[in-house]
């Protein structure tokens, strides 16, 4: 296989701007263990976690369940101080910034830069360790309703 562009690994340290859990409108799909985890995390059985926290979205051919927003379109466990699930947070979220699209080319990866200044600061995470993070979420996927 060639070599990618992060072989000698990537810089990223969250700055704690919130920006990635606030500011625009966006989703935070979940999968079953995301699910399972946040609604155990939070002592909720799995249909009134959803009822409470998620909103379903029509993605067309399937639907996909994603947290709820609030109308500044903050996510809706996002308090003051942080994630209030932090500890149970979304695979989405813990593996982020290093999610396939934007590990596909040095450019993505830059241009995430743009709106995620914890790219290209502090921690130096090894090929290995971001590989380790892709996979985190294979066998996650979000859930996608037929
Ligand atoms: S945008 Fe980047 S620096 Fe800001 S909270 Fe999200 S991960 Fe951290
Ligand atoms: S679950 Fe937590 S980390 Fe994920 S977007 Fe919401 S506040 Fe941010």
């Amino acid at each position: 296989m060639g070599s990618c562009f992060y072989e000698k690994g990537l810089k990223f340290e969250c700055q704690g701007c919130n920006y990635c859990c606030s500011s625009e409108p966006g989703y935070v799909f979940l999968s079953e263990n995301d699910i399972k985890r946040l609604s155990d995390g939070l002592s909720m059985d799995r249909q009134s976690f959803i009822d409470t926290y998620c909103r379903v979205v029509d993605m067309g051919a399937f639907k996909m369940i994603s947290l709820l927003e609030k109308d500044n379109y903050d996510c809706i466990f996002l308090q003051e101080g942080g994630c209030k699930v932090y500890p149970y947070r979304p695979k989405q979220c813990e593996t982020y910034p290093f999610w396939a699209h934007v590990l596909e080319d040095s450019e993505s990866w830059e241009a995430e830069g743009r709106s995620c200044p914890g790219i290209n600061k502090g921690k130096l995470y090894t090929k290995k360790e971001i590989e380790a993070k892709l996979n985190q979420r294979l066998g996650n996927e979000p859930v996608m309703i037929l």
